[in-house]
C-alpha cells in the first residue's frame, strides 16, 4: 500500500503527498497569505449533440500572484513559497486553484458557486434561467466535480519519460488513489486522469505534471464508446473492447508492443498522426481494478512508449495521454480501461491542427497511415533496436 498524507492549503484546498516521506512532507504548513478563490461552475446541455459543456467563471482576489519566473509546482524553499509547502516531495496531488469543476460542498461557506436554481448568480452565468423555455431544452446544472493537479516529480526539468520505474509506480498509485477518491464524491460520474505535454498544446507550466477531472456527467467520447459497445453486445453477445483488442493483435500490422499483461497498438482508424492505445489484456473497468502484476508491468511499458514518442522527432514530441475509465455508476459493465496516447505533431516542423473538418464536423483526416506510424514506433523501441 502506498504511503500518503494530506494537508489543507491556506485557501482550504486539499493537497496529498504520496511516497515513503509523505508524513514528514505533510508536516510543513502552507505559509502563504492565500485568499479563497471564488469559483463558479455549471454544465449546460447541448440538445442537438446530447452532450454537456462546462461553463466556468472565476473571480480572483489578486493579493497573491506568483512571479512569472517562479514555478508554482516546485517544492517550497525559504523565501519562495509554492503550491507545495514541503521542501521536497516525490509525487503530490492537489486541488486546482482555478478549477473548471468544483464540489458543491466547497461552497458551503458562500463560495459563490452558481447552482442555477437558487437565484444566486455572482458570475452572471445563468442566462437560461430568466427566459422562457417551454420545451425544457435549455438545461443547466451545477458543475459538481473536482479538478486536481498531479506533480510527477519535484525535478522541474524532468518529464514523465525521465522517471524511474519506481517513480512511475508512485504516480500510478496516485492515479489509482485519486480515481477511487474522486469517484466517491457526490455527483461525480466519470474520472479522467490525463497529461498534456508541450507548449504546442497549450501547456503553460513545463514542470512535469498532469491533471485529473472528476466530471458530473459521462463525457461525450465515453458516451459514444458505451453506445457502440452496448449495440455490439446486443447484436453479437460479445464485448467490443475485447474483440477490437483481439482483432488488432491478430492482424499485427499496427501492434507496437505486446507484453504479458499489456498490449499497445495504433488503432486501425487512428485519428492522430501518432496515436497508441494501451490495453491491459485482462479487461477491467478502471485503474482501481488493476492487480499488482499489471501495475508493475505498466510502468515499464508506459515509459517505453513515451520514450519512443520522444525519439520520433529531433525534439520531444508534444503529446496528450489520458486514461479512459468506466463511468463511476452507469455504464460500467463491459467498459475496458485503456490509455490513449497521441501527438499532434506529424513531422518535425508540422503540427496537426484541428482545422475546418475536424473542428467543424468532428471528421478527421490523418496524414500518416496507421500501419506506417506503428512501424516507426516499433523501430524506435528499446527492446527492438532499429
Ligand atoms: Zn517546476
Amino acid at each position: 500500500m502506498v504511503k500518503k498524507a494530506s494537508i489543507t492549503l491556506a485557501d482550504g484546498r486539499e493537497l496529498i503527498y504520496f511516497g515513503d516521506a509523505a508524513a514528514e512532507e505533510a508536516s510543513h504548513p502552507d505559509l502563504r497569505p492565500l485568499p479563497r478563490v471564488e469559483v463558479s461552475s455549471q454544465v449546460r446541455h447541448d440538445p442537438l449533440l446530447g452532450e454537456w459543456v462546462i461553463v466556468a467563471g472565476h473571480r480572483q482576489d489578486r493579493t497573491f500572484l506568483p512571479p512569472a519566473d517562479h514555478c508554482p509546482l516546485d517544492p517550497s524553499s525559504p523565501g519562495r513559497l509554492t503550491e507545495i509547502p514541503a521542501p521536497s516531495y516525490q509525487a503530490v496531488a492537489f486541488e486546482n486553484r482555478f478549477p473548471s469543476l468544483v464540489a458543491r460542498s466547497g461552497a458551503a461557506e458562500g463560495g459563490g458557486l452558481v447552482t442555477g436554481a437558487d437565484g444566486e448568480d455572482p458570475a452572471g452565468l445563468v442566462t437560461g434561467a430568466d427566459g422562457e423555455d417551454p420545451a425544457g431544452l435549455l438545461i443547466t446544472r451545477p458543475g459538481d466535480g473536482r479538478c486536481e493537479v498531479v506533480c510527477f516529480s519535484q525535478d522541474h526539468s524532468a518529464s514523465f519519460a525521465d522517471l524511474t520505474q519506481d517513480q512511475a509506480a508512485l504516480v500510478l498509485a496516485a492515479w489509482v488513489d485519486r480515481s477511487a477518491a474522486l469517484a466517491a464524491l457526490p455527483g461525480v460520474e466519470q474520472v479522467y486522469c490525463f497529461e498534456n505535454r508541450g507548449r504546442e498544446i497549450g501547456v503553460t507550466l513545463s514542470h512535469p505534471h498532469g491533471q485529473i477531472y472528476a466530471y458530473p456527467f459521462i463525457t461525450p467520447r465515453t458516451t459514444r464508446m458505451l453506445a457502440m459497445s452496448g449495440a455490439y453486445q446486443r447484436d453479437t453477445g460479445r464485448n467490443l473492447f475485447d474483440d477490437v483488442l483481439a482483432a488488432e493483435l491478430a492482424d499485427g500490422s499496427r501492434v507496437v508492443l505486446a507484453a504479458e499483461h499489456w498490449a499497445a497498438f495504433v488503432p486501425h482508424a487512428a485519428h492522430w498522426p501518432y496515436e497508441v492505445h494501451l490495453y491491459p489484456r485482462r479487461r477491467v473497468p478502471d485503474l482501481q481494478a488493476l492487480e499488482p502484476a499489471e501495475m508493475a508491468e505498466f510502468c515499464g511499458i508506459y515509459l517505453d512508449l513515451l520514450r519512443r514518442f520522444d525519439r520520433l522527432f529531433d525534439a520531444p514530441a508534444p503529446y496528450i495521454s489520458g486514461w479512459h475509465q468506466a463511468p463511476t455508476r452507469a455504464g460500467r459493465p463491459g467498459f475496458a480501461l485503456h490509455l490513449e496516447l497521441f501527438t499532434i505533431r506529424r513531422a518535425p516542423d508540422k503540427l496537426k491542427y484541428l482545422a475546418g473538418s475536424e473542428s467543424g464536423m468532428g471528421a478527421f483526416t490523418n496524414d500518416i497511415a496507421p500501419e506506417a506510424a506503428a512501424a516507426t514506433l516499433r523501430k524506435l523501441g528499446e527492446r527492438a533496436p532499429a
